[in-house]
């Protein structure tokens, strides 16, 4: 049980092969915002394979007031199919969550992970914010946890090619204060 506990490191080619492709699919989100840019997919138990990336909703003054996470679409998307699959993800998933301008927390994606009983987790890239909280979760749950190497820095450059509005960016920095 103990040797679960531990992060372990992929240079494999098929590996990489599925992280290319969370990359790909995370390029198809519209975020104007240019939050974390995010893209999985998942091959569920029974063989099903699903796709998700982060979805920002704005609101009539352009504002974006709700965001579906990449791990969270998935889940949604294969249903009980979760149940024992193996996920690739660019980022590690995120430990936290707060709703705006509240104490509400919404169920983090490791949370979601969990609950949804996925067997493994791929991810490309640590992400800072949680310093490696998201992993160190997920194998306390026995989730298996496979960091895929030598992809950082084409994860990293989905953030840097972002556009963003700039009154769209001041907007977002009243409202990353207000959480
Ligand atoms: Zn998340």
């Amino acid at each position: 049980m103990s040797s679960e506990l531990e992060l372990e490191f992929s240079g494999l080619a098929t590996d990489k092969i599925w992280m290319r492709q969370c990359i790909e699919i995370a390029k198809s989100n519209v975020d104007p915002i240019g939050n974390k840019t995010v893209g999985a997919v998942m091959m569920g138990f029974s063989r099903g394979l699903y796709t998700g990336c982060r979805h920002t909703f704005i609101n009539h003054n352009n504002v974006p007031h709700k965001t579906i996470h990449a791990e969270q679409f998935i889940i949604w998307e294969a249903g009980e199919d979760a149940r024992g699959a193996e996920l690739y993800v660019t980022m590690e998933p995120c430990a936290k969550r707060w709703h705006n301008n509240s104490n509400y927390h919404y169920p983090s994606c490791v949370e979601y992970i969990i609950r949804a009983g996925i067997k493994k987790v791929y991810i490309g890239k640590l992400d800072k914010d949680f310093g490696g909280g998201g992993v160190q979760a997920l194998l306390k749950a026995g989730v298996q946890v496979v960091h895929v190497l030598g992809m950082e820095k084409d994860i990293a450059a989905l953030n840097e090619n972002q556009r963003v509005e700039p009154i769209v960016q001041e907007e977002f920095k009243e409202f990353i204060n207000e959480v």
